[in-house]
């Protein structure tokens, strides 16, 4: 079997053009605020591509690009002053030791990558709310491939705060009612709880976390890593999965693009409740 590469990138395009028409009708552009302390290369590389999605969408961003002596009550002073004017604001990580707390200074509301604690307990809630883009990104990804979870297994690989619990937790809402199984780095006999999957979604940070015999034939697999080698970007799963899996997200390719338009997403959705 070979699997079927899922195009990220033409779903994500497809969303894109939905928020184009969304925002075309809109009285003034949405706006969003990228907030970046120092010069970390991944960061402005990120910012480049949300940058210019946002163009393509007719959003209005602005990167407040601050230097590494930035004091935190400075980066406070900013986050307070944007939760004023803005539809959406972003404070781009890794900030600096001992700043994240001021991730929770943005107003829910206002917190278009979903990761304020009201957010996120929301997911535990059911209730709506800003969903973290990574997540959000999976289950659409899932829902225009055909790949309904109802009553699936899936296993997710990596238990993390912005991927691992959030999808865990999507999965499991009523309407969504996936069987989910979560693993970590201290889960014994990994394999097993993998092969057993209909849909496997692996974010580890690792490359070849998951190889071929680890994956049940014919499973649908979403690979999230995003692993900077000699051999260029890599995901968490190794090439021969592609043997076995029914489909397959590639990396670069699949739940990158999809991240960054979800994003988009939460800025029109933001902005249209305002
Ligand atoms: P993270 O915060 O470092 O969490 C990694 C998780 O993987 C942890 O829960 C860890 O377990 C688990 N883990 C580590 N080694 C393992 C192993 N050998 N077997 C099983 N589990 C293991 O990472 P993250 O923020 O979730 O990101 C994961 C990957 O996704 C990274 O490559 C990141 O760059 C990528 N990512 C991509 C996107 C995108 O848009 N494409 C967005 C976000 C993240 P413990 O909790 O036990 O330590």
């Amino acid at each position: 079997m070979t699997a079927n590469l899922i195009d990220g990138k033409k779903i994500a395009k497809e969303i894109e053009l939905e928020l184009q028409s969304k925002v075309s009708q809109m009285a003034t552009p949405p706006t969003l605020s990228v907030v970046q302390v120092g010069d970390d290369p991944a960061s402005t590389s990120y910012i480049r591509a949300k940058a210019n999605a946002a163009e393509r969408i007719g959003i209005n961003l602005t990167h407040h690009h601050l230097s590494s002596k930035t004091s935190k009550k400075e980066l406070e002073n900013l986050v307070n002053k944007l939760n004023k004017t803005e539809d959406g604001i972003i404070v781009q990580l890794p900030l600096p030791y001992g700043f994240e707390s001021v991730l929770d200074l943005i107003e829910p509301e206002n917190d278009v990558d979903g990761f304020h604690p009201i957010n996120l307990g929301k997911i535990v809630q059911e209730t709506s709310g800003m969903k973290p883009c990574t997540p959000a990104g999976i289950i659409e990804l899932l829902s225009r491939t055909g790949n309904n979870p109802s009553g699936k297994n899936v296993v997710v690989v990596g238990r993390s705060t912005i991927v691992g619990k959030p999808i865990s937790l999507l999965l499991l809402q009523k309407g969504i009612d996936a069987t989910v199984t979560v693993c970590h780095s201290r889960t014994s006999d990994i394999q097993k709880f993998c092969k057993e999957a209909d849909i496997l979604i692996v974010a580890v940070g690792y490359p070849n976390t998951v190889t071929k015999e680890m994956v049940k034939p014919g499973a649908v697999v979403i690979d999230v890593g995003v692993n900077r080698t000699d051999e260029g970007l890599v995901g968490d799963t190794s090439f021969d999965v592609r043997d076995v899996a029914g489909a397959l997200t590639p990396v670069p390719g699949g739940v990158g693009p999809m991240t960054v338009v979800m994003l988009m997403s939460n800025v029109v959705e933001a902005a249209s409740k305002k």
